[in-house]
């Protein structure tokens, strides 16, 4: 039977069991037999194995051996063949999965889902990533030589000399790009002047190129140099510089520096950016200043792409790897260093599946890596000010604005009882005239795409909503449509109330749309160009429009976040923030901080240049204490009297909070689950003894701010506690009882630690 057999693999007689992890949710490892007559040598961690799994056959990855299984031997299955004969889970990234699962308390089977490239997950076999490649023949026949030389085959005669430049051969694919066709070698071949070879390609040491630098370096500033060298000065050893930098400050120079300083030392360097902070300029620094393959990782390519640059980052060729999220799980085998710009960014927190976040990974990794990390921001995240403060991380700080620019001038505009015309006040209108006059570009901020966030009735009062959402739908009027941003539902403009039939029908409040109708009128010799999820949909638009923002003829710009990062507008020297008001009255304690980030991310983008800045920012609130500070003495003043809050209440950075979600088509459904959670997680700290200071308490179950979102009720759960032990102690004893729950199948839960969004 099949234990007998079992009983052969292994070298001594007991079997051989393989700790497999599985895509499955389920917090553990599954033990299965390895293949009949593998050699143990081949079972090494991070290979990939099929399996199957009920009545399908899985992709599986090896975690660990051992000689014993919890299960009787003759229940286990065998696995299919092995895929890999080189781990693609390299033992770091398996460390930092295991870690990542351990604290975000997801299965380790759905974290190193998160590692690997889909194609890979699906069982590609990297056998085929063997190359075709051509040398030429060792002895060829002289005669052969010298009629070809002769003859008027010009292609033929254009290939031989490219591959007598070739004495040890060449891939294919580097000899197209050199000019020589498949069709002709094949022809040389059967004259016996070239012969084919295959080449399976193998990690080897990554070699800069020399010169490393393609362009010189600029002259670092004295803050700049202090920085580089807080990064720099003990390279070989882990630790977690934060640089904090007004935007135009340099920091990206400063990146380039300790990168030329990891390339010298022949290893590679990962850079992460935000999910929309990648743009062609910042690409286009990295790659014209160094002679090394800079590989670009993001959401926006496909399965084979993606494969690409995955495959280029294990094989060690790759010097440069720039990524979003997911790159922090990219194998680097020669990785000296991990720089995560744009510290503060939302988009570092993965919000489903797996909740982790890569800023906090990028740390793990340095610290199992022993190398340095840099985390820079123009507005780091209180949790990073905080470990700056506390001394767990170096403190880098860039005061001026490189160059010749200088910070700009930030002004409040009360709009209270002023006449607005689609949100603008008659002091911004004159402002931007007044730009425009001078011949510079204007940058209109609004966070909200559409025309109108919401249409409502005149007669009865009746607002347009969401049938799955608590939610209004926004019209759009290019095409028009009432749309659900939640839900993505789409239906017609009604011409009549639903409700009472009355046709008198009006729209609530402006949307970037909107703003760009208005904009257009009031200002008819300007282009307007507006820049949202909506007009940048087809892939060239955004390029378009930037090649006419960069041309620098007067224009004004209108959009949402995605102006907000990254980008480098020489001649926008006004910003108007339409309104600043709605983060500092938000439920979420963080909505203070994350509006302040982004009013500095866009005031960043004006008077990147010679000419000075202004910034505008409409508010009712003028008296507003947050945001006074925030506008007269700076971030700095503005994030240590949040940081006092937080200490104050226990709140994260000062405290540590999870966050237990449930969804399910019955409000009380959800309610009900996380009730009998609480109520178990209360028992749990009493026996224990998890009460306190340093204990942990329950706040909830509280319906989401959203409560109803794609026709789902959600309800949330928040523990809370003062230090970390605890409260990781108590979703241990958890989660388990939530997993054997029987409400379980009724519900959607999921669990968030360090939480960014509060539901
Ligand atoms: P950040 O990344 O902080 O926004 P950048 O690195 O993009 O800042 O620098 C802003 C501008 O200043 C860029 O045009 C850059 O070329 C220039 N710059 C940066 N450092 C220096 C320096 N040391 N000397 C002169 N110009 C500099
Ligand atoms: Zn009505
Ligand atoms: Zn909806």
């Amino acid at each position: 039977m099949r234990s007998t057999k079992a009983m052969l693999t292994s070298d001594d007689s007991s079997p051989l069991i393989l700790k497999l992890a599985l895509p499955a949710t389920l917090r553990q490892l599954f033990d299965y037999l390895p293949p009949e007559n593998t050699p143990t040598s081949l079972l090494r961690p991070g290979i990939r194995l099929t399996v199957p799994f009920g009545h399908r056959k899985i992709t599986g990855i090896l975690v660990d051996t051992a000689d014993h299984s919890d299960w009787p031997i003759e229940k286990l299955k065998y696995t299919g063949p092995i895929y890999d004969l080189d781990p693609v889970i390299t033992v770091d990234i398996l460390q930092l999965c295991r870690w990542a699962a351990n604290y975000y308390h997801y299965s380790l089977g759905d974290t190193l889902s998160q590692a690997l490239p889909t194609q890979l997950l699906q069982g590609y076999d990297l056998a085929q990533e063997a190359h075709i490649c051509w040398r030429p023949h060792p002895k060829p026949d002289p005669s052969i030589v010298e009629q070809l030389h002769k003859s008027r085959a010009s292609r033929q005669k254009a290939t031989w000399e490219i591959m007598q430049a070739h004495a040890n051969g060449a891939a294919e694919v580097a000899l197209k790009v050199l000019g020589a066709e498949t069709i002709i070698l094949k022809k040389l071949e059967k004259k016996g002047l070239v012969e084919t070879y295959t080449h399976v390609p193998k990690k080897r040491p990554f070699h800069s190129y020399d010169p490393i630098l393609k362009t010189s370096e600029l002259v670092l500033n004295h803050e700049q140099q202090q920085a580089l060298e807080s990064i720099t000065s003990v390279s070989d050893q882990f630790n977690t510089t934060l640089l904090h930098g007004i935007t135009g400050s340099g920091k990206t120079e400063v990146y380039l520096q300790a990168i030329h300083n990891t390339l010298k030392q022949q290893q590679q360097a990962l850079v992460m950016v935000p999910e929309i902070g990648l743009t062609p300029q910042t690409l286009e620094r990295f790659r014209s200043r160094f002679n090394v393959p800079v590989t670009v990782l993001h959401s926006g390519l496909n399965n084979r792409e993606r494969l690409n640059g995955w495959l280029s980052a294990f094989h060690g060729e790759a010097g440069i790897i720039i990524g979003t999220r997911s790159s922090i799980f990219t194998p680097m085998p020669y990785l000296g260093l991990i720089i995560v710009d744009e510290e503060h960014d939302l988009s570092y927190k993965q919000q489903d599946s797996v909740r982790y976040s890569a800023r906090d990974l990028a740390i793990y990794r340095g610290k199992l890596r022993n190398i340095p990390v840099v985390l820079g921001s123009a507005t780091p995240s209180l949790e990073s000010l905080y470990n700056a403060r506390t001394h767990r991380y170096h403190y880098a700080k860039l005061t001026q604005r490189a160059g010749k620019a200088k910070p700009p001038r930030l002004e409040l505009v009360d709009i209270r009882g002023k006449n607005l015309n689609a949100g603008l006040s008659e002091d911004v209108e004159e402002a931007i005239r007044e730009t425009l006059e001078r011949g510079e570009q204007a940058l209109i901020f609004l966070n909200q795409r559409g025309y109108a966030p919401a249409m409502t009735c005149n007669e009865c009062g009746h607002l347009m909503d969401c049938p799955h959402c608590d939610a209004h739908l926004t019209l759009h009027r290019t095409p028009p449509h009432l749309h659900c941003h939640h839900c993505d539902l789409q239906q017609p403009i009604p011409m009549q109330c639903p409700h009472c039939s009355s046709s008198r029908l009006t729209l609530v409040g402006q949307g970037t749309e909107r703003s760009e109708e208005v904009l257009a009128q009031r200002f008819r010799d300007t282009q307007v160009l507006r820049i949202d999820r909506d007009s940048t949909r087809k892939k060239t638009a955004l390029s378009e429009m930037l090649a006419v923002i960069h041309k620098g003829e007067p224009v004004i710009l209108v959009g949402t976040q995605m102006l907000a990062k990254g980008h480098h507008f020489p001649k926008v020297t006004l910003v108007v923030i339409l309104n600043a008001d709605s983060g500092f009255f938000s439920a979420d304690f963080r909505g203070p901080e994350r509006i302040g980030q982004l009013l500095l991310q866009v005031a960043g983008r004006a008077g990147r240049s010679h000419r000075p800045g202004h910034v505008i920012i409409q508010t009712q609130f003028p008296e507003n204490q947050q945001l006074q500070q925030l506008v007269i003495q700076g971030y700095d003043a503005f994030a240590d009297s949040l940081l006092a809050q937080r200490q104050l209440l226990g709140l994260p950075p000062c405290g540590y909070m999870a966050l237990i979600a449930a969804e399910a088509t019955q409000s009380q459904t959800a309610h009900q689950f996380l009730g009998i959670h609480a109520h178990q997680a209360q028992q749990i700290i009493n026996r224990q003894n998890l009460t306190g200071t340093s204990g942990v308490r329950i706040l909830g179950p509280l319906p989401a701010a959203m409560e109803k979102r794609q026709g789902r009720y959600r309800a949330l759960l928040f523990l809370h506690s003062a230090s970390r032990g605890p409260l990781h102690g108590l979703l241990n004893q958890l989660i388990p009882t939530m997993e054997s729950s029987k409400l379980a199948r009724k519900v959607r839960w999921s669990i968030d630690v360090d939480p960014q969004e509060m539901g």
